[in-house]
């Protein structure tokens, strides 16, 4: 397996400073947080290769262009959930390679369709002016976007930081099992929590991480989307 040092020098090599969907989800998967099993397919490789990869990650798939021209993947129509067929993946093709992005070396991405979360959460990390990598969580959507409802650490944090973040934000109940759901895992975000505050500490580098979103269940999580930008 690569390392987050490889894939690192490899960005930097190309004169990149944001991380592809599919890069960025390889270097959390080197530092032991779950994804969905993923496949890069070239779109010069054409129909026959992303049929291939289709079986070999196994239906359903989803299927996202990926694109430095392309930063909201969904609001250019560049991700297509819910592919359980051969038939539903040549359509999907399609309509990806259709889209208009002005970039020769965009590729696909085909990953396992995760079944549904108890709940959407967001992790991320930034490099404070004052006092360094610092780590974010807060439940996805609105809770986020509309009512900032997140909590903050400095990194790297202890087990204890990582509880009391869990437990501070107000829609922690939305994880404790609320409505008859049963209670999110955790240990299984707090153990994301600290690998991220780590990553952010270890690398200085890496001036912004965001895991948006991470499913979360009664037994563990996975990151479905991810976005790692790097110091100009
Ligand atoms: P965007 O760049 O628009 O944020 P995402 O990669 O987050 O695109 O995809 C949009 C939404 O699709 C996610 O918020 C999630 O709900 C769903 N999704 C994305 N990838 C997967 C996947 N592998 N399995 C299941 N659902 C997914
Ligand atoms: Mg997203």
């Amino acid at each position: 397996m690569v390392t987050v040092e490889e894939i690192l020098t490899r960005v930097k090599s190309e004169n990149r400073t944001v991380l592809t969907e599919f890069e960025s989800k390889e270097l959390l998967a080197t530092i032991g947080i779950p994804i969905p099993g993923q496949a890069l397919v070239p779109v010069k490789d054409g129909m026959d290769a992303i049929i291939n990869s289709c079986s070999q990650i196994g239906y359903p798939v989803v299927m996202k262009l990926m694109s430095d021209k392309i930063v909201h993947k969904s609001d250019s129509g560049a991700v297509k959930l819910n592919i359980h067929t051969e038939e539903d993946a040549k359509t999907a093709f399609n309509e990806l390679v259709a889209i208009e992005c002005e970039d020769e070396t965009k590729a696909i991405s085909v990953q396992q369709m995760a079944k549904s979360p108890i709940t959407e959460i967001i992790i991320g990390s930034l490099q404070d002016p004052q006092f360094g990598a610092t780590v974010m969580f807060g439940i996805g959507g609105i809770l986020v976007e509309v009512m900032k409802d997140v909590s903050f650490r400095i990194a790297p944090i202890s087990d204890f930081d990582a509880d009391e973040m869990l437990h501070e934000i107000k829609g922690f109940k939305i994880l404790d099992g609320y409505r008859g759901k049963p209670q999110a895992d955790f240990e299984a975000i707090k153990e994301t929590l600290k690998k991220v505050a780590q990553l952010a500490y270890d690398h200085p580098e890496i001036a912004e991480m965001d895991l948006n979103p991470l499913f979360t269940y009664a037994d563990g999580v996975l990151a479905v989307d991810a976005r790692i930008i790097l110091k100009a």
